[in-house]
Formats: structure tokens, sequence, C-alpha cells
């Protein structure tokens, strides 16, 4: 069985980062496959490499010398090396990379350098071989990934070296030129990897012990979630929580493979472990999952006497879309419905909306209610469990605030509240400390 580790750029962003690392993977003989990201922040006010590197693209796309910036990437990757007296001659070949820069060097080229050498010193230091991602992660002529090619390759490198390390965030394209993935992109490699050997478990190692169960901006100490299913957590993201991608989610998702978030600086700690089902809850007191919310939503609602449902709500839905406001949340009345888009989505637009809602769908009275914010409770033990809306709405009300809209999905996954702006925080705290904490 294999177990793909992927490991953040905080989790090597220096030598005694790097010795935590080789203690991880040395602690399970099955995590034999290491993706990495490029060397992070050591401390605030550090720079991640890959910041570093956009900023040298920058300044040599407008001619301004940045010689200091590109010593400063080599010393990060020199003092490892000498740190850890490794015996690859990263200054050679960093200094070598950097002679051939010019303003024409794509920025694709450059940037993948910061997980090519954080790699490169990686693989060395675990006595892993080095692979490439260039000869294993490809994308197809539409910009999307090649699967078939990509699972094929890095099945091939695995069977062939055993134990592997690829650097994360870039592939080839099919005309051979190195391409990179969005920011964070080095998650969706490590899902790739996990997939193509259909790993027993993907492990995506970071500097925080899992998914916690509210914003810790909002709610001190919040717990971290020991459990919860792909569905809840595209319910949460979707919802503002700062999660895994979604990209990086989907290739392991699909087949079912667990994802495990752990801490690189606390691996004793079990992290939160991302599952297609759970069988048997061990939790059985809560029955919220973790808590969710974005600020600034706009809720217009269409009355109409003895009104046609179907064709006005398509109609008005119709509207939405050809004005690129993206409708989050319908509730409907007998005679009226009101649907919640972003404020910042219906910007400009929203007069000229309203106008268009109001020659095609006739109704008799259109209100608009800003400064909305959505919170969302989100948790697989809602589902079929009588009492617990109220509950919630009880608690929100004890604490002075209004509801002005309510949404539960339809697969009772997650009960989803419109409270004023002004509440918003108020309410995610209300709904932590009465039924997650
Ligand atoms: N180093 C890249 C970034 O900072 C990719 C990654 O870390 O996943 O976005």
């Amino acid at each position: 069985m294999w177990k793909v580790c992927k490991f953040g750029g905080s989790s090597v962003a220096g030598s005694g980062q790097f010795q935590k690392v080789k203690s991880i993977v040395e602690a399970d003989p099955q995590r034999r496959i290491v993706v990495s990201s490029a060397a992070g922040k050591r401390f605030a006010g550090d720079h991640k490499l890959t910041d570093l590197l956009y900023l040298c693209h920058a300044h040599l796309t407008y001619g301004v010398p940045c010689d200091s910036i590109l010593s400063q990437i080599g010393a990060r990757f020199s003092d490892i090396r000498a740190e850890l007296g490794l015996r690859v001659d990263v200054d050679a070949l960093w200094e070598d990379f950097c002679r051939g820069l010019s303003a024409d060097t794509p920025v694709d080229a450059l940037v993948s350098r910061g997980e090519y050498f954080t790699s490169l010193l990686l693989a060395e230091y675990l006595g892993y071989a080095f692979v490439d991602a260039a000869d294993c992660v490809f994308f197809a002529p539409d910009g999307q990934i090649d699967r078939e090619k990509t699972d094929a390759a890095i099945r091939q490198a695995a069977e062939e070296h055993g134990r592997i390390v690829i650097p994360g965030f870039y592939g080839k394209t099919p005309s051979g030129r190195v391409r990179v993935m969005p920011r964070g992109g080095s998650d969706i490699t490590g899902a790739l990897a996990a997939a193509a050997v259909r790993a027993e478990v993907y492990e995506n190692w970071t500097d925080v012990s899992g998914i916690l169960m509210a914003d810790p901006r909002i709610v001190e100490h919040p717990s971290p979630i020991p459990r919860i299913t792909y569905g809840e957590l595209r319910e949460l993201a979707f919802m503002g929580a700062s999660v895994l991608h979604e990209g990086s989610v989907r290739p392991v998702k699909e087949l079912g493979i667990p994802l495990n978030i752990r801490n690189t600086n606390d691996p004793a700690h079990p992290g939160t472990l991302i599952v297609e089902h759970v069988e048997e809850e061990d939790t059985p007191e809560r029955f919220i999952t973790g808590i969710a919310g974005r600020r600034n939503f706009t809720i217009l609602t269409l009355r109409k006497r003895d009104m046609e449902l179907s064709p006005t709500l398509r109609q008005a839905l119709e509207i939405f879309e050809g004005f690129h406001a993206p409708v989050e949340h319908v509730t409907l009345g007998l005679d009226s419905f009101s649907l919640v888009a972003s404020t910042a989505a219906l910007g400009e637009g929203l007069y000229a909306l309203t106008g268009e809602l109001e020659k095609r769908c006739r109704p008799d009275d259109i209100s608009v209610q800003d400064g909305i914010a959505l919170v969302a409770a989100v948790g697989r033990k809602m589902t079929s469990r009588p009492g617990i809306s109220g509950q919630l709405f009880r608690a929100l009300g004890e604490s002075g605030i209004n509801i002005r809209t309510i949404a539960q999905g339809a697969d009772e996954l997650s009960i989803i509240v419109g409270v004023d702006n002004r509440d918003y925080e108020t309410a995610i705290r209300v709904l932590y400390h009465g039924f997650a904490g």
C-alpha cells in the first residue's frame, strides 16, 4: 500500500523543517511518495520563494535588476544544503539557471523553480529518487491535466524507484514547456499522485492541525474537525471556509481515497480526515461539523398576487444569469420568492437588473435588501434529525439576532441563515458555542 504525503511551503521552509519532514516520512514505511511545495516562510515577515520568484519575473519584464532577490533565493537553497550536509551542488545549479534568465524567460519556467530546487534537496535528504514533475505531470492541449498520461507516468516512476519525491505546482504542456497550476497547486499534484497509485491515504501536511470548525479570527481557538465527508467539505468551501481547493480534492474524492490534513509541527495530532462516508459516529452529541459564512449579499424579493411560480421564477433566474450574478439561494412563498446574490456580483447592474425583472416578470412589488451575511451550519448528523433547525433558530433569536432568510439544503447537509452583516460574527459564535464547540 502507498501513502502519498504532500508537504506545504512552511513544512519545507528551512533545514529544521526538513528534519521534521524526514522523521514523519520515516515513521511509516508506506509513505513512499512525497510531493513538495517551494520553501515558504520561516518566520513572520519572511518571504515564500514562490512570491520572490514572481517578483523576479516582474523585475526581468521591466528590465529592472533583480540580482539581490535571486541571491536571496539561492541562499535559501544553499543554507539548507549546508545545514543538512547534502551533496547536490545546488549553488552551481542555481547560478547556472540564473545565468540563463532574460526578459523573455516565461514566468512559469521561473516560478516553478521554487518547487524544483526544494524537492531536489528534499529527495537527497530523504534518500528518495527525484522525479521532475515535467516528466510525470502532463497538461492536455485544453490546459486541463491529462489524467491518463499523468497517472501512467507517476505510477511508472513510483514502481521503478520505489520511493520518490515529486515537485508540486507544475507540469509539462504538449509542446514541452513547463506550466504552473494555480497558486497552491502542489495540493493538486499531491492528489494526482495519490490517485495515480490508488493510495491508501493522501496526507496533506501543513502548519495547522486540520480544518477548524470555525474561522479562528471570529471564534477563539476553534477545535479542528476530526472527520468530515467530502460533501460537507464542499458545503463549507462554498460558504467561504478557506479549505482545500476543489481541484485538489477531486482526483482523490473520485476514487474514494481519504484525505488527511496533518500538522508537520505536531505530527502526533491526527488532524482532519476527509472521507466519502463516515460509518460510525464517535461524537453523537455534536451535530454541527463546521460553520462558515460570507458577508455582503443582497436579497431581491418579488411579490406577485396569484403568481404562476415556475415561469416567473425561471424568467427571474434567466435575468440574473444574463447579468452574470449567480443566485446563491432561493426561498419560495406562495405569492413571492426571494433570490440571494452577492452584492459585488450584482454590482452596478442591480438597477438595470431590477428594471428587467419589472419588465419581464411584472411583479406587484420588488424589494431589495442589502448588507446581508449568510451563515451556514454544516453537518451530516443534521440529516433526518428532527428539531435541529428549531434549536439553531432559537439560539440565534435568544441572542437578539434577526434571521432574514432561511435555507436548508435538500440533502439536509446544511442550514443557511441570512442575517444582517452586523450580526455576522455573533451568529457564528452563537452557533459554535451552542452546538459545535
Ligand atoms: N509554491 C506555490 C505557491 O506558493 C504552490 C504551492 O505551494 O502549492 O502557490
